[in-house]
């Protein structure tokens, strides 16, 4: 047999894999997809086996023998070996640090898998025969000679070695059929049965379609977008798609955004099905995690509820993959290794053959296009679920109205209303803290970050002024440090002034506020879930993480203080965020019984998109703003690319996106190239930021392009004097 060599994924920032060849002390040729540990440099990494090869790249004099290998099965599934490779090379972000990105942080630090470690037994046919059976095989007959007296417990497999029983020989006893691995190492050939907690709802006749043609696909790629109203009961459509996955003895994974996991969603999960449901989010230590990885891994876990990360779960016999609220922002990584979880999972998809599910209310541009295009079913909910109406929506017109830390006297009195009924409000604000704007009302002097092109927050309890963007924080300053001035104003109004405001408003109501800074307290999702409960009067006062996921049946009031916010932004999606944002959190408004009323504070209440959206809703609003990204060839019609450069010189980063510009212009498939230009903020947290953007107006031909024109970039002498990197399919152009 000729020799082979094993090519290795390492976590470090280079775009290959390395050669290593396999020590004499290796008993046989370890397992692509296992961990391995190496020498690097003077260094000693853990890496993942990617492939063996007979003809390595390295000089074979050159090659160094690895040291120790970790796990002795693969880690990843064939085809999730195959989707990390292809990401590494579409995000073209290093193939080592992307296998390291899937892995729980305990494995990537070396952690063993198992709880229990291996452990060996004879199986049925091994205990009926002797050892004379074995005579021909002095190692078989000694193994099967250890093994025979501990039966009920087995044995593992580190003390086997240890009295000189290698790995080879059980495996050879195996093979023959008279022994077996077994305990928690073993991948389970099929999941446990479905178990109902609770019998499914009576699916409505949409509903019911939807269902049916997701369910019929089990077994077969093919994706779906599910598009349903807030209200129209899309959950119930996962859940039993979900059920008719598991009845196959199949796994279902169900990827939500960050903020969208809360304790209802997974209560829901959990209420429906008897079943193991194993989560991953970002609230687990690296213990919890590298549990629920495990059971997932091992075929225990039914259903895989997480973020966008759990895509990278090793599942061995998935059988379907959500993605709900497909329009998140989350489901794009947006630093280091930034992949889309939502345009992987349709990739695992194809590659596991099963279904996936698309679910929104406000379905992206890019999934609507996709739709429109055949590439997936589009399947409608268009009325919510349990005879609810739709929320009425109106504007109110900011202008020359007198306001109360943001609030009108229409929108005041509106409230004073509900609760007087005992019905409950959501006042959705996206900006905490106190005030955004500290000035001096004498000379206009007003209060900036010092290390980014921002204006610094103003914050209560303790009072500090905090940048938003970087961190920075300081004490605020008596007197103007231009005038000497005491005449220093709290201009404009965060989540916190809004609380206050409405706490003098309606002293007796409970007013909960939920952004950032009050949801870092464990326990006030429960005071606050408490209150809701019990139907009484309150208020809720909160940013964007009010907008998802949650279920408030007695709110009938939701007010959006700044409709228009976000309106000007510079991004070309800004319309489409706006749009989705009021959309969404209008949804919170009416989802029981009673009807909804969704008020927009706006200072442009003649805004084409406030219109549309009025008189439309979203789904009109796509058409338009679909035929607009047509028109000048902008996504989902186009495809984009974007470098970002940081220096601290502000002509740096410009002057390196300059020249790699040139470089690139020569090229074939040369996209077109928008810039360089100072990005939006172009200082943050001291550093000057620079924008590149690629436009190309064929996938395939912008991803040769990228190969090409990313190696002759890295070996500019400027590329490694500043940071930069490339997001293919950018999100957001910040
Ligand atoms: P979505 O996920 O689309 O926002 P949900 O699945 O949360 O909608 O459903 C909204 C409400 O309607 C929930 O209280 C749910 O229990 C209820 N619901 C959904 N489907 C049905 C049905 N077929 N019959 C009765 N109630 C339903
Ligand atoms: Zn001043
Ligand atoms: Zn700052």
């Amino acid at each position: 047999m000729s020799r082979v060599y094993l090519q290795v994924a390492l976590p470090v920032p280079l775009h290959q894999l390395f050669d290593y060849s396999i020590p004499a002390s290796f008993s046989h040729t370890p397992h692509i997809g296992a961990r391995i540990k190496v020498p690097f440099g003077r260094r000693e990494l853990i890496g993942v086996i990617v492939g063996v090869t007979e003809t390595p790249e390295s000089p074979i004099h050159k090659i160094k023998p690895a040291r120790q290998l970790i796990d002795e099965h693969s880690l990843f599934p064939p085809q999730l070996m195959q989707l990390l490779t292809w990401a590494a090379q579409y995000y073209h972000y290093p193939i080592g640090e992307v296998f390291s990105t899937a892995l729980p942080t305990l494995l990537r630090q070396g952690e063993d898998l198992y709880d229990n470690p291996i452990h060996w037994r004879l199986t049925p046919v091994g205990l009926q025969i002797t050892a004379d059976t074995l005579s021909r095989s002095a190692k078989q007959q000694a193994a099967w000679l250890a093994l025979e007296p501990h039966q009920s417990h087995g044995i593992s497999e580190d003390f086997l070695k240890k009295v000189q029983i290698e790995r080879a020989t059980l495996q050879a006893l195996a093979k023959k059929g008279f022994a077996e691995e077994f305990g928690q190492l073993a991948i389970q050939t099929g999941t446990p049965q479905l178990k109902y907690a609770e019998s499914p709802l009576v699916a409505n006749e949409s509903q019911t379609t939807a269902i049916h043609a997701i369910t019929e696909h089990l077994g077969q790629f093919k994706s779906f977008l599910l598009d349903g109203v807030t209200g129209s009961g899309k959950t119930e459509v996962y859940l039993q798609s979900i059920a008719s996955c598991l009845a196959k003895h199949q796994q279902a994974l169900v990827l939500v955004p960050e903020i969208g996991l809360t304790p209802q969603t997974v209560a829901r999960f959990r209420s429906r099905f008897a079943v193991e449901i194993v989560m991953l989010h970002s609230g687990l230590t690296d213990r919890e995690r590298l549990r629920a990885w495990r059971r997932a891994y091992l075929g225990h876990a039914a259903i895989v509820i997480g973020t966008r990360s759990t895509l990278f779960t090793p599942m061995p016999h998935l059988g379907l993959i959500i993605v709900d609220e497909e329009h998140d922002l989350s489901f794009k990584q947006q630093d280091n290794f930034r992949y889309n979880a939502r345009d992987l999972a349709i990739f695992r998809a194809q590659l596991a053959s099963c279904p996936v599910v698309l679910g929104s209310a406000t379905p992206s541009l890019e999934s609507l296009a996709n739709a429109k295009q055949g590439r997936y079913q589009h399947l409608f909910l268009k009325e919510r679920a349990a005879n609810v109406s739709q929320p009425t929506i109106k504007l109110i017109d900011l202008r020359g109205q007198k306001l109360q830390a943001g609030l009108s006297p229409a929108l005041k009195e509106a409230i004073s209303l509900r609760l007087k009924k005992d019905e409950q409000v959501i006042i959705f604000l996206n900006r905490r803290g106190f005030a955004p704007v500290l000035l001096c009302h004498d000379c206009g002097w007003q209060a900036k970050c010092p290390r980014c092109d921002a204006k610094i927050t103003l914050h209560r309890n303790p009072l500090r002024l905090h940048c938003h963007h970087c961190g920075f924080s300081q004490q605020p300053p008596n007197f103007c440090p231009e005038c000497n001035s005491k005449e220093l104003k709290a201009i404009g109004a965060g989540t916190v002034r809004v609380e206050e405001a409405l706490q003098e408003l309606f002293p007796k109501v409970p007013i909960h506020r939920i952004d950032r800074d009050s949801t870092q307290r464990k326990d006030s999702w429960h005071n606050l879930y408490a209150d809701i409960e019990n139907n009484k009067a309150a208020i809720l006062v909160g940013t964007q993480m009010l907008a998802k996921g949650h279920h408030f049946p007695n709110v009938t009031l939701v007010a959006l203080l700044e409709a228009d916010s976000g309106l000007f932004g510079a991004d070309f999606r800004a319309s489409e965020r706006v749009a989705q944002l009021i959309t969404q959190v209008a949804g919170r408004a009416g989802r029981a019984r009673k009807a909804g009323l969704v008020l927009l504070q706006s200072h442009q209440p003649e805004h084409p998109l406030l219109q549309q959206l009025l008189s439309t809703g979203y789904q009109g609003f796509a058409e338009l703003a679909l035929a607009e990204r047509e028109m000048i060839g902008m996504p989902p019609y186009g495809y984009l690319a974007l470098v970002r450069a940081e220096a601290h010189y502000p002509e740096m980063a410009l002057n390196f996106l300059t020249e790699a510009m040139s470089r690139g212009q020569v090229l074939d498939n040369a996209p077109e190239f928008w810039g360089p230009i100072p990005a939006p903020m172009e200082k943050k947290a001291g550093i000057f930021r620079a924008h590149l953007l690629l436009k190309s107006n064929q996938r395939s031909r912008l991803q040769q392009f990228l190969h090409r024109w990313l190696t002759i970039m890295n070996d500019l002498p400027e590329a490694k004097r500043l940071r930069w990197h490339i997001d293919v399919d950018p999100q957001e152009l910040a």
